[in-house]
């Protein structure tokens, strides 16, 4: 079983439109080729016809059991609507969980403006993910994306379920003590990479990602991600195998944990 909690359906290249089925249809056939059960579809802060809004997502993979959506939200701009939508789609079951874009967007995690979104998040148990570390643009602002700001966010609302993505990378020190310090602290391992890991990188980030495993302990906390289309499944498959780690504690990275923390009927897949 393989669930991959961290996939987008935006289009990256946009000299020319993709429409949302093609983009769907896109990743189900990735996901059928690398034997990956499961998928959540995190959508953008941004919404235009290269990146598809929360309620877009939600309608398009309707009778597709083997995706979920996690809606992204946008600092600046979010309005009574969304808040509402959001509210309906947590209470329906529509959506798995809500997503933020510090760096990309000025602010820190732990923002009273996002007060009232992790206390939904709260009473409708779903966890809270965070875009950290580098920024795909250099138009991202980095010290607001830093995966120490969480642990503010993680002591403040200890009943909230929090992941930082791409393990903070390159700071991912600095998230493997948030991560350690805090039971409600989660990392997924996307986005190490743009297209596939060359060797020596590979090399560098399995040292890193054993690393963490040493310090924080047995991967409970730990969830399989990609980034696709910006990673390569394949790569990132081949990655995960080579990891020094008891095949139980695999299984861990490479669905079970996931399965908790989101919810998700692996039985019906
Ligand atoms: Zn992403």
């Amino acid at each position: 079983m393989i669930i991959d909690v961290h996939t987008h359906i935006n289009n990256y290249h946009e000299d020319r439109v993709v429409s949302l089925e093609d983009c769907l249809n896109n990743l189900t056939d990735t996901m059928l080729a690398n034997n990956v059960d499961y998928s959540l579809v995190l959508s953008s802060y941004k919404v235009n016809e290269h990146r598809p809004s929360t309620r877009q997502v939600v309608e398009a993979i309707k009778g597709r059991k083997n995706l979920g959506v996690v809606s992204g939200i946008s600092y600046l701009h979010y309005d009574h609507r969304d808040v509402r939508e959001i509210s309906e789609y947590l209470e329906n079951g529509f959506i798995k969980g809500l997503k933020f874009y510090p760096g990309y967007e000025p602010f820190y995690p732990n923002d009273i403006r996002f007060k009232l979104m992790y206390e939904m998040a709260v009473e409708y148990d779903v966890p809270v993910m965070f875009h950290s570390g580098d920024t795909y643009a250099p138009n991202g602002k980095v010290k607001y994306s830093h995966p120490l700001h969480i642990d503010d966010l993680a002591v403040d609302y200890p009943d909230l379920k929090i992941v930082i993505c791409h393990v903070g990378n390159p700071w991912i020190k600095d998230c493997m003590e948030v991560v350690y310090k805090n039971k409600n602290v989660y990392a997924d391992i996307s986005g190490l990479v743009l297209g596939n890991f060359s060797d020596k990188f590979e090399r560098y980030m399995k040292n890193e990602i054993e690393e963490m495993i040493t310090y924080a302990g047995d991967p409970n906390y730990l969830l399989y991600g990609t980034d696709w289309p910006i990673s390569n499944m394949g790569s990132y498959l081949k990655f995960m195998n080579q990891l020094e780690l008891a095949e139980e504690k695999k299984e861990l990275i490479l669905w079970k944990n996931a399965a908790k923390l989101f919810k998700i009927d692996v039985e019906n897949l």
